[in-house]
C-alpha cells in the first residue's frame, strides 16, 4: 500500500543531539537536495532525493518546495494562551506587568465561548509561526482549559497544558482554594491527560502566589497520575525573588521552595531561572527538571539575563519559550534573534545549530517527547515547517550571498519571522500555508 504515503522535496535540515555537547558535525543532517516521505502521520523515510526516488514507487505524490528549507516544527516551552491579546502592554516590570494587565485579562476566561476564540486565535498564530508543539499556561479557570485543548484536538495538535493555580497574592476573582485547586485539576487530567496528543500540566503560576498548602496539591497530583508535567515559573525578576525569600523564610533559595514541596522531577518545567545559582543548577539537573529560556520576554520586562552557558555547563535541559504576552514575538526566528543578543551581551556566542536545536529538538527533550517531535527521524511524528529563503525583498538579497547552510539559518533567525514560514504541517497534514503574493 502506497495510497496515504506523500514526499516532500526541500533542502532539509534537522538536528540529532546539542551541537554544544556532542561534536558538532555530528548533532544534525543536512540534505541540500532532501526528500522527506510521510505516511499515516508519520516520517518513513529521510534522505537525499535522487537516492530516495530511485526505490520510490511512482505513484507516490510528491510536493516539491524548491528554494525553501525544510525542518522540524518548532517547541515552544513556555506560551500563555489566555495573554495573546494583551501582547505588547506598556511600562511595567514583573510584578506591576501582572497586576495592571495580566490579571484583569485573565478574568475574562471565566466565559467559555471568550477562551475558545481566543484558543482558536492563538493555535491559528502558532500555526502561523510554525510552533507545532507548546507547554501552554491556562487561567485559573477550569473553562479555559477546556477550550483549549477542544480546539488543539480538533486540530490533531500535541500540546500540553494546564489550569492556573493561585490562592493567594491575586485578585479575588482569580484565586482558587488547595482543595478546588486539587478537584479541577484533577477532573481535567481525566478528562485531557493522554487523550490523542494531549497531555496535561499541573500549573501553579510561582511561588508567591500559591500558599505552601496548594504547593502541596500540586505535588499530591504529580504522584497520582502518569506522565503529568509540572509548569511554573522561577527567579525571573530581582523583587519576586526577593518576595519569595520573605514569603518562604526556611527555603535556601527560590527554587528549594519547590524542591521542598516535591515539585522538581522529570516533566517539570520551570519559566526563566535568570537569577539562578550552582546549587540551584545541580538540583534541577540531578532531578531532570527543564528551564524555558525566554529572551524576548526577559528583556521586554527588564528582568535579566538569562545564563545559558552556566547551564551548559551543569548539563540542565533547556527549551526556548516566546512566553507570550510578556515575550514580544509568536515567532521562536524572533525569539532566536533575541536570545543571540542576550548572549553576546555576556560574552557568549550562540550558533545557528545550537539555535536550531533549542527551538526543536532541545525543547522536545526538555518535555520528554523527543521520541515523538522535534526532529524528522524516522518513526517521528509528521510535525514540520517549510521555510521560506526568499520571504522578504531583504531576506532575498542577504540568501544571495549566504551559501552554507549555517549562514542562512542565521539569516533566517535574524531578519526572518511568521513571513519566513511558508507551510505548518502537522501530523502529516498541510496545517497552514502562506497565502501567495
Ligand atoms: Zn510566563
Amino acid at each position: 500500500m502506497t495510497a496515504s504515503r506523500h514526499a516532500y522535496r526541500a533542502a532539509i535540515i534537522h538536528m540529532l543531539d546539542d551541537p554544544a555537547s556532542s561534536a558538532e558535525q555530528d548533532s544534525y543532517e543536512y540534505f541540500q537536495d532532501g526528500l522527506l516521505v510521510v505516511s499515516d502521520g508519520k516520517i518513513v523515510q529521510l534522505g537525499e532525493a535522487e537516492q530516495i526516488l530511485r526505490t520510490l514507487p511512482a505513484d507516490v505524490p510528491i510536493t516539491h518546495y524548491p528554494n525553501h528549507l525544510l525542518t522540524a516544527g518548532f517547541v515552544d516551552t513556555h506560551i500563555h494562551y489566555p495573554q495573546t491579546e494583551m501582547i505588547a502592554s506598556y511600562g511595567e516590570q514583573l510584578l506591576d506587568w501582572l497586576n495592571n494587565y495580566t490579571f484583569p485579562t485573565e478574568q475574562a476566561f471565566a466565559d467559555a465561548d471568550h477562551a475558545k476564540r481566543v484558543a482558536t486565535l492563538f493555535l491559528d498564530e502558532l500555526m502561523r509561526n510554525g510552533t507545532t508543539t507548546a507547554l501552554v499556561f491556562g487561567t485559573v479557570h477550569p473553562e479555559s482549559v477546556d477550550a483549549f485543548f477542544t480546539v488543539a484536538q480538533q486540530r490533531k495538535l500535541r500540546m500540553i497544558c494546564g489550569k492556573v493555580m493561585m490562592d493567594r497574592n491575586a485578585p479575588d476573582y482569580l484565586t482558587d482554594t488547595p482543595e478546588q485547586s486539587y478537584t479541577q485539576s484533577k477532573q481535567l487530567i481525566e478528562k485531557w491527560h493522554h487523550k490523542d496528543r494531549l497531555a496535561y500540566a499541573v500549573t501553579p503560576r510561582f511561588a508567591p502566589t500559591s500558599t505552601p498548602a496548594q504547593l502541596d496539591q500540586a505535588a499530591r497530583l504529580l504522584s497520582e497520575y502518569e506522565g503529568l508535567y509540572l509548569h511554573t515559573h522561577l527567579a525571573e525578576n530581582k523583587q519576586e525573588c526577593a518576595w519569595v525569600s520573605e514569603l518562604f523564610p526556611t527555603s535556601e533559595s527560590y527554587l528549594d521552595v519547590y524542591k521542598q514541596h516535591n515539585l522538581l522531577g522529570k516533566r517539570s518545567v520551570f519559566a526563566h531561572g535568570i537569577h539562578l545559582n550552582d546549587t540551584d543548577c545541580c538540583q534541577l539537573r540531578d532531578s531532570e527538571s527543564a528551564i524555558a529560556f525566554c529572551p524576548t520576554s526577559n528583556l521586554f520586562l527588564g528582568s535579566g539575563l538569562f545564563n545559558l552557558p552556566m547551564m551548559e555547563q551543569h548539563d540542565v535541559a533547556v527549551g526556548l519559550g516566546t512566553d507570550v504576552g510578556a515575550g514580544t514575538s509568536f515567532s521562536m526566528l524572533q525569539t532566536l534573534n533575541e536570545a543571540y543578543k542576550v548572549m553576546q551581551l555576556q560574552d557568549a556566542k550562540l550558533s545557528p545549530l545550537k539555535s536550531l536545536y533549542l527551538a526543536t529538538l532541545g525543547g522536545a527533550r526538555a518535555l520528554h517527547i523527543d521520541d515523538k517531535v522535534g526532529n524528522l527521524t524516522s518513526g517521528s511524528e509528521a510535525d514540520f515547517i517549510v521555510l521560506d529563503l526568499n520571504a522578504t525583498p531583504l531576506i532575498s538579497a542577504r540568501m544571495a550571498n549566504a551559501s552554507a547552510i549555517e549562514e542562512q539559518l542565521f539569516v533566517l533567525m535574524m531578519l526572518g519571522d511568521d513571513r519566513a514560514i511558508e507551510a505548518t504541517y502537522v501530523s502529516g497534514d498541510l496545517a497552514w500555508r502562506k497565502p501567495s503574493a
